[in-house]
C-alpha cells in the first residue's frame, strides 16, 4: 500500500542535504519544498480541465496561510495582501518564520516523502524549539499554541 502512495514521488535521500537547508532557514519552506517534490499526481483531485498532470506549481489553496502561526498570531499582517499562495506567504511572514513545518505538512503539492522526512527528522526539535520561547512577554499566545501540539 505504501509502495503505491509513494510511487514515483522524490526519493529524500537524494535531496537530504538541500532540503535540510531549505528547512533550516528563517523564510516559509513550503515554496521551495514544493518545488522539490514530484508535482501534481493522477490520484489527485481537482476540478480543472488542463492536463497538471506534474506540475509543482502553487495552486493557490490558502493551506499555508490558513495553517501558519505567525498569521494566526498577527492577523493585522494579512491586511497586506488577499493572495492566498506561497509567494503571499513569504511576503507576509518574511524572515520571521517560526520553523513549525505547518505549511510544508498542509500543501497537497509537497510530496509525502517530504513529509514524513520532516516529522521523523525535524519535528522534535521544531517542538523544542517553540517550547523555550514559552513566557516570552511578545508571544502571549504560544503558550497555548504549544501546550495544545504537545497534548
Ligand atoms: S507555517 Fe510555520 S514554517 Fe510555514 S511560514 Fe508559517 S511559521 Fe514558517
Ligand atoms: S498550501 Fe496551497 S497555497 Fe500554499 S504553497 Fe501549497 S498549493 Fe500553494
Amino acid at each position: 500500500m505504501q509502495d503505491y502512495i509513494l510511487k514515483g514521488q522524490t526519493d529524500v535521500s537524494q535531496i537530504e542535504g538541500i532540503l535540510d537547508i531549505v528547512l533550516n532557514s528563517s523564510c516559509p519552506p513550503v515554496a521551495r519544498c514544493r518545488l522539490l517534490s514530484s508535482g501534481f499526481a493522477p490520484h489527485h483531485t481537482l476540478n480543472v480541465e488542463e492536463d497538471i498532470a506534474g506540475s509543482v506549481a502553487c495552486l493557490g489553496c490558502g493551506n499555508c496561510i490558513d495553517i501558519c502561526p505567525v498569521l494566526s498570531r498577527e492577523p493585522t499582517r494579512m491586511k497586506k495582501t488577499a493572495q492566498r499562495s506561497s509567494m503571499a506567504l513569504e511576503t507576509l511572514v518574511a524572515e520571521d518564520c517560526d520553523r513549525c513545518f505547518n505549511c510544508v505538512l498542509s500543501c497537497p503539492q509537497v510530496d509525502t516523502t517530504i513529509k514524513h522526512y520532516i516529522v521523523n527528522r525535524h519535528m522534535v526539535e521544531a517542538m523544542s524549539r517553540l517550547e523555550t520561547r514559552i513566557g516570552d512577554e511578545k508571544e502571549p499566545d504560544l503558550d497555548l499554541y504549544v501546550e495544545e501540539a504537545l497534548i
